[in-house]
């Protein structure tokens, strides 16, 4: 069922005054609605859900998560209800975002939680009491990052893209995708992590689950932390899209392509290195502030 409404990815090769090759693959164009990495993510988790025949998916996220986006709109489509408990109860009495309307448009039942409640989502406790309230309920991690999320990444990587690339970069924010991707690389390539987070945790996170050592995460274009930004981001984001017809995002996509081509502009690739770009989609969070009006 997944697999069948998987559309067609495109791979462009962009012209650069630079030795080295940049090819984005553009996972964007997987689905509409279950955009780029969350479509593996959420994969195998739905597959085993029916195979639990689990009625209801719950899951978390903050108020402009891609994550609870797509895990919405999967849900409704597998026919599975589904509640999202999202962070900030002060949310619960302002208009819906985007994010959160659509997740709501797609059957998603929406839960305010205090951040201190919150961050007790992981906690065996909290957890035990979630499924006493919900029995029928399958439960998926904040970002969607559990074991399954990172076997379905290990998809994104095909035979040819083990062959024909040096180096493939990911945006990193929980770190499910590039865990996949380093399980899924060949041992000839390098994995550069671009952390949308400020911090040397996820590098430590991501060392314990890996036997593999191809692999980096930086967050040197991290902007100061998650969903922080620049009017030169901003610039940057859209004389990309300009030249290259390509839209990104302000929170992950907009960070690593400014992060790489600062790190080529420095001359830290080697000639005729091959770069693989994974576009990781999250153009449901596109935020322009004086390009347009989509907020
Ligand atoms: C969620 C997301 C990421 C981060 O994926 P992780 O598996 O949590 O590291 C990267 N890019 C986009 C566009 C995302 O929506």
């Amino acid at each position: 069922m997944f697999d069948r409404i998987a559309q067609t990815v495109s791979y462009q090769t962009l012209t650069l005054d630079s030795p080295v090759q940049i090819t984005i693959k553009r996972l964007d164009q997987i689905h509409p609605h279950i955009s780029g990495n969350k479509f593996f993510k959420l994969k195998h988790n739905l597959l085993e859900a029916q195979k639990q025949a689990a009625k209801k998916i719950i899951t978390f996220g903050g108020a402009y998560s891609n994550h609870i986006a797509a895990a919405a709109y999967a849900a409704h489509l597998f026919g599975f209800e589904s509640i999202g408990i999202i962070r900030g109860e002060e949310l619960a009495d302002k208009p819906l975002n985007h994010t959160l309307s659509k997740a709501q448009h797609f059957g998603m039942q929406l839960q305010f939680f205090s951040r201190e409640k919150y961050r007790q989502k992981d906690t065996e406790a909290f957890l035990q009491q979630l499924k006493k309230e919900h029995p029928d309920a399958y439960i998926v991690p904040e970002g969607g990052s559990n074991a399954l999320a990172i076997l379905g990444c290990q998809e994104i990587l095909t035979d040819d893209d083990r062959k024909n690339y040096d180096v493939i970069c990911c945006a990193v924010g929980t770190g499910g995708t590039i865990l996949g991707l380093i399980e899924a690389s060949s041992t000839h390539q390098k994995i550069l992590g671009f952390s949308a987070l400020k911090g040397e945790f996820l590098q430590k996170e991501i060392a314990l689950k890996t036997t593999k050592s191809n692999w980096k995460i930086t967050d040197d274009y991290c902007f100061g932390g998650y969903a922080k930004t620049t009017v030169e981001l901003f610039t940057f984001i859209q004389n990309f899209e300009q030249q290259y017809q390509i839209p990104l995002e302000q929170i992950y996509t907009g960070k690593m392509l400014f992060g790489l081509l600062n790190l080529i502009e420095n001359n830290h690739f080697a000639k005729n290195t091959r770069i693989l770009v994974i576009h990781s989609g999250g153009l449901q969070g596109r935020k322009m502030p004086f390009s347009d009006s989509n907020q």
